[in-house]
C-alpha cells in the first residue's frame, strides 16, 4: 500500500510524473485502495500534506531497499497477511511480520491441521478393529 502511494508519481527517474495533480485525484486514490468505505473531502492542503508524507516514505524505501537491510526483507509466512517486515534476526530465519499476531495464528493452524491428521483411537468402532485383525 505504502509503495503503491509512492508510486503516484511515475518515471521518477525522468523528472516526475504527478499523478496526484489535484485533490480529486486523491479521493480517487483512497476509493480504489478501499482505504475509505465514504467520499472524503480533500482539500489543496490535505493533497501537499498526503505529497509530503509520500515523499518521506519514498526517502525510506529507498533506504530500506538500498542500505543494509536489503537483503533481509521478507515477506510475512502467513496466508493471510501481506506484510513485509525487515528481518533483524541473527540467523536471519524470521518467517512473520509479528510472532505474536501471525505467528501465534500459524502455529495455531498447524497444531489444529496435525490434531485433525491424528487417528482419535476412541472414534474408531469395534467394526474397524475386527476389520483389521485377520
Ligand atoms: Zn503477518
Amino acid at each position: 500500500m505504502c509503495l503503491a502511494f509512492v508510486a503516484t508519481v511515475g518515471e521518477r527517474w525522468r523528472g516526475n510524473h504527478e499523478r496526484l495533480r489535484e485533490p480529486a485525484d486523491l479521493r480517487r486514490w483512497y476509493r480504489e485502495y478501499g482505504l475509505l468505505d465514504e467520499p472524503v473531502a480533500v482539500t489543496p492542503t490535505g493533497l501537499d500534506a498526503a505529497r509530503t508524507l509520500r515523499e518521506a516514505i519514498h526517502r525510506v524505501a529507498i533506504d530500506l531497499f538500498t542500505g543494509i537491510a536489503a537483503g533481509r526483507i521478507r515477506g510475512c509466512a502467513s496466508p493471510e497477511c501481506a506484510l513485509l517486515f525487515v528481518d533483524t534476526s541473527r540467523l536471519g530465519r524470521r518467517r512473520w511480520c509479528s510472532s505474536a499476531a501471525c505467528g501465534s495464528k500459524d502455529r495455531s493452524a498447524a497444531y489444529r491441521r496435525r490434531q485433525a491428521g491424528r487417528v482419535s483411537w476412541t472414534a474408531v468402532s469395534p467394526a474397524w478393529w475386527t476389520s483389521r485383525v485377520r
